[in-house]
Formats: C-alpha cells, structure tokens, sequence
C-alpha cells in the first residue's frame, strides 16, 4: 500500500502529482490540472515561477541557511518591505502560518502579563480556523481539529464572527481578555465574509477596551483579497497581523508583524526560531514581492475576482442548489444548500483542482495571476457540476 510509511493524517490522497508550470499541473500520468485552489492559497504566482524559482536557486549556490545567530541581509530586506506595505513597525518570522500565530498568541500572552494578569484571554471566534500546533488548535473552532487531545489552554474566549455587540459584551464582562485574534475573511469555516464596517468596529472595541488587535491573515494576505492585506480594504491598522502561504509562493515561511507597544513586547530569548526568516526563505519572499509589484498582481487579483464571481453569480443564479457566491478579490466560496464533499473529485475529473470547505461551500484560491479564459473555464466546470448535483439532489 502507498503511503504506509507516513502517519495518516491526510486520509486517502487520490492524485499524485509531479510538476507545475504556471496556472497547470501534472500528475504522474501526465495529465493536466487547472489548480484553481494553488496549493491552498500558496502558489498565488503560479507554480515555478521563473523569478522564484531564480531567486531560490541563486540563494542555493550562494549561502541556505547560518541560523539567527547571525543577522540575515534577506530577511531584515524583507521585514523592511513588509513594514512599508503594512504599516506595521516590525516582523518576526516563522516557517509557517500557525507558527506566525503562535508568535502572534505569545505577543497577547506578554501583553497580559505585563498587565498582571495570571491567566491573560484571548478572543478568537466561531468558524475561526488558526492552524494545528497546541496553541492554534485551541483557538481554531472545529471539533475535529480540536477533539482527542484533552485538555487545552485555557486562554481563549469564543465569541460568534461578524457580531460587535457580542465582542462589547464580552469587553464589559471579563477584565482579564487582552487581545483578540480572528480572520479578516474566514477561509476554512466557508469563506466568511464579516459585513461592511465590522473590521473598524472591532478596532473600536479593542481601543476602548485595551485589547491588541490581532488579525490572521495567513489565507488572505499577500494580494489574495485585491489589496495586500485584507484589513487594506478598510483605513484601520491592527497591532499585530500575521501571514504565510502566499508568502513564499511555496517555499515554506511565515511572518507575525506588530505595530506600536505590541511591536516592543519580545525582548532577546522571548521567542526565536532555527529557521525562521532564513535566507532561502526570504529570497523567495523578497522574489514574491518584487514579482507581485511587477506585474501587477494585487490589481489583477480585484478584477479578475470580480469578473470570477459575476460569472458564477451570472451562471448560478437559476439553480436549486445554490445559495450565493460571496468573497474578496480571488478567494472565492460557492456555497450549495447541502454538503457537496463529492465536487472536488468530480471537478479533478474534469481537470480543475478546487476544494469544498464547511461541508458545502465550494472554495477557490486560483493564481493572482489568473486571466479572464482562466475565468471562463472555471466558470463553466463548475456551472456544469453545480446543474447535476442539484439534479441529484432535488
Ligand atoms: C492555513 C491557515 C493557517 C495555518 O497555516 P499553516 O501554514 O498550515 O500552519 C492559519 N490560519 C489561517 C487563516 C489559515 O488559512
């Protein structure tokens, strides 16, 4: 049996494949996949993109790797190029999205500490995904991503996503939150989109309340939503916003950015990582950047996603099985009136690689670089599944 070597955490894996090129790849029998989820919100550039895959090579004949015993020319250029884009003061970084959430969480933790606090909270919501290690999976909201390791941190506080009143009450209740961590766009719990005016709103409630405003943007950062970071769709700056996937376009790095008191919170020893930031990380960072100003992409991602969700809208609207298309830029979710897990096999059989996220929402992280044919042909395979699952199901 394949794959008996590994731990079974991913389950079945029914298509291996070998090797990618732009918006494309290809399996082990050599056919070709339209990955409309990019390797789940990484590969925003598209796979093996030339200035990446450059800049990695570069960096592999020149020096991979020394540790954070010494200062990185790669990783303090790419903090300096975050600050400009974000607005916040400094960046640690990690290997990968919960790590920068754990850097995130530890922040809070500081933060309480330093307010006397024995057992500092935090606020994270329902449908909230934050990642696996021991820390994030306690913040993440999903049972199957939580049960069977027993008892967990007690630091967290849930409250319901997209409700202010909830989060005033919660501040007028508990002396003991000092921060609040939540998606901008929830990915994982069904592309949840907050109303017009939430993110300000939950600025508000933080400023009024001392609490640090923490926002996870590992999913929808680096252009994904049409801006870099989601939270650029509104004029508000968190105090500490963390990133990965789109990042590296696949090289494995993260990053926790702070701003203001939560960016003087970590002294020498408070937190540290072997390979965080290291160089072959941070060129393919700095390469990503570089790539994502040139050609445009943030822009492209707007208007691409716009046309994307028309279509679908435009083609949907009719059909019995469906509820509504709802996103920003190009993270996009489908959602059915019942769960649909079969659509991923289906759409691979057609030649597109999408996913089905919170049982019945079809979920689309395609290329930033995506053009108005790659729109079409998504558009009509999912057209097409969409009108015979709902003959099936009705
Ligand atoms: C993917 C994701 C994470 C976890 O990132 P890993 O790199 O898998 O650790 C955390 N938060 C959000 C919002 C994500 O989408």
């Amino acid at each position: 049996m394949p794959g008996t070597a590994l731990m079974n955490t991913y389950g079945e894996r029914k298509l291996t494949l070998v090797r990618g090129k732009g918006h494309y790849v290809w399996d082990d029998r050599d056919q070709r996949y339209f990955d409309g989820i990019s390797g789940i919100g990484v590969c925003g550039l598209g796979h093996c993109h030339p200035a990446v895959a450059a800049a990695v090579a570069e960096q592999a004949k020149t020096l991979l790797h020394t540790s954070n015993l010494y200062l990185i020319p790669a990783q303090k250029a790419l903090a300096e190029r975050l600050s400009a884009i974000s607005g916040m003061d400094n960046t640690f970084f990690s290997n990968s999205g919960a790590e920068a959430n754990e850097a995130a969480i530890k922040l809070a933790l500081r933060h309480g500490h330093n307010r006397g606090l024995a057992l500092p909270r935090i606020v994270v919501m329902e449908g909230a995904f934050h990642g696996r290690t021991f820390a994030t999976l306690t913040a993440t909201a999903n049972a199957k991503v939580r049960d069977g390791f027993g008892a967990l941190p007690e630091n967290f506080i849930r409250a319901p996503f997209n409700d202010v009143a909830a989060l005033e009450k919660l501040a007028a209740e508990h002396e003991d939150i000092v921060a609040i961590l939540l998606e901008p766009i929830q990915g994982e719990g069904g592309i949840g989109v907050p109303d017009p005016g939430y993110i300000e709103s939950v600025r508000q409630v933080c400023d009024q309340s001392g609490w640090l405003m923490m926002l996870d943007e590992v999913q929808t950062g680096n252009g994904r939503t049409g801006r870099y970071f989601a939270y650029q769709h509104s004029n508000i700056l968190p105090d500490v916003v963390t990133t990965a996937k789109g990042l590296g376009n696949g090289v494995p790095i993260g990053a926790c950015l702070a701003r203001g008191q939560a960016a003087a919170l970590f002294g020498p020893g408070s937190h540290g990582s072997t390979y965080g930031g290291n160089p072959l990380a941070c060129s393919a960072g700095l390469a990503v950047l570089d790539t994502i100003e040139s050609e445009v992409l943030i822009e492209n991602a707007e208007k691409m996603g716009a046309l994307l969700a028309e279509k679908l809208r435009e083609k949907l609207v009719d059909n019995p099985a469906f509820v509504e298309v709802r996103g920003k830029g190009l993270m996009i979710g489908i959602e059915l009136t019942t769960p649909c897990p079969e659509l991923v096999d289906r759409a691979r059989e057609r030649g597109l690689l999408l996913n089905v996220t919170a049982g019945n929402v079809i979920r689309l992280l395609p290329p930033l670089t995506l053009k108005e044919q790659d729109c079409e042909f998504i558009t009509s395979t999912v057209a097409e599944l969409v009108v015979a699952f709902a003959e099936e199901t009705n």
